[in-house]
């Protein structure tokens, strides 16, 4: 990471590196879902690695490669639907894309994610797979609008050995993180559903985003196992004891604002704050909290939850927390206290 004083994009500038955005979006020229994956890994690891200035930031294309691996992992295993067999989604209009069917090799080998992250040599080698493909194939063409290269994003010819995203665009991927996330996600989709290969499955199936973008659920039963002794049995908002009430793994993040499983994220709340925080921010005091509970038992967290195949990394947890509150108190989010009390934050 490289970072230069730069100033921060005017609103002019803003709003035309938007219009961009949404132009790549529109573009009918796709083959294949990679530049979705691209726009999103960009976009995560600016608010990851980045901070609030117009500085360039340098991505290295295994980061990127590990993003690509996250996102397309799910949505690489067979999807079973009705009567039909397991049927996996085609993600090309063409013949299976290749990061497809390197992740399918790992998933037979590997029945998590966290088994394969678990075996060094053949993950980092399927990153560099990833990590060619990437570069060869989305980094070249994301740019492309209608035949015309607008390069907004990086300059091709200065991002061989990593992405460097150009002047204020850090910035700018920090800034609309939620807007571009949820464009992606619904072309996305789109394209999916559009793809002659999967119209036979797929036609007018009501649970396709929620295949190929809702939070695993079928861990986090696991997860609770174990914050329930970290946290002794309550609740981690208020503190009533879980013994006898229904409860939930909460994201402390709300998946709303930043939509991938990260470990420190998780906490413990019985079933009433759960639903009452919903998407919202909790306060200040449990940013506090949340951040000393994270000190005291990162060496567990790390140890157990990665086990279960998420992603464990406090400093890339706490980072994500520093951008969400920052974006709250500029964009003047409403912040959830407690029961049905909110506020403003930073007013
Ligand atoms: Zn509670």
């Amino acid at each position: 990471m490289l970072f230069s004083i730069a100033e921060i994009p005017t609103p002019q500038e803003q709003l035309k590196f938007l219009k961009h955005i949404q132009q790549i979006l529109q573009s009918g020229t796709f083959t294949s879902t990679y530049k979705f994956a691209l726009l999103i890994s960009i976009t995560r690891l600016a608010i990851e690695q980045g901070q609030d200035t117009g500085a360039v930031l340098h991505l290295d294309y295994q980061d990127i490669a590990e993003k690509f691996i996250d996102l397309y992992w799910k949505q690489s295993l067979p999807f079973q639907f009705n009567q039909y067999e397991p049927f996996t989604i085609h993600q090309s209009t063409g013949k299976q894309a290749k990061i497809i069917s390197e992740i399918q090799k790992a998933q037979q080998q590997f029945e998590t994610l966290a088994a394969l992250r678990k075996d060094v040599l053949y993950w980092n080698r399927l990153k560099r797979a990833v990590a060619t493909t990437v570069k060869q194939m989305p980094v070249v063409y994301l740019q492309n609008l209608n035949g015309q290269t607008i390069e907004f994003l990086y300059s091709l010819e200065d991002s061989k050995q990593s992405l460097k995203l150009l002047p204020k665009v850090m910035y700018c991927l920090r800034q609309f993180s939620e807007i571009i996330e949820e464009l992606c996600q619904k072309r996305w989709i789109d394209f999916v559903r559009l793809n002659k290969q999967n119209l036979v499955v797929l036609d007018g199936l009501p649970d396709l985003d929620e295949f190929m973008f809702a939070p695993s659920r079928n861990q986090l039963g696991k997860v609770a196992d174990f914050l329930i002794d970290v946290q002794q049995c309550q609740c981690f908002y208020c503190g009533k004891s879980l013994k006898n009430s229904k409860y939930a793994v909460d994201h402390f993040i709300p998946w709303s604002l930043y939509p991938a499983d990260t470990g420190h994220n998780f906490v413990l709340a019985d079933e009433k704050c759960n639903s009452q925080k919903s998407n919202y921010l909790a306060s200040e005091q449990f940013l506090q909290q949340w951040q000393e509970r994270n000190y005291l038992h990162d060496q567990s967290i790390v140890r157990e939850i990665s086990q279960l195949g998420f992603l464990t990394d406090l400093q890339r947890s706490h980072r994500v927390a520093d951008w969400a509150y920052k974006q709250a108190i500029e964009n003047e989010y409403l912040v959830w206290l407690d029961g049905k009390d909110k506020h403003i934050l930073g007013v």
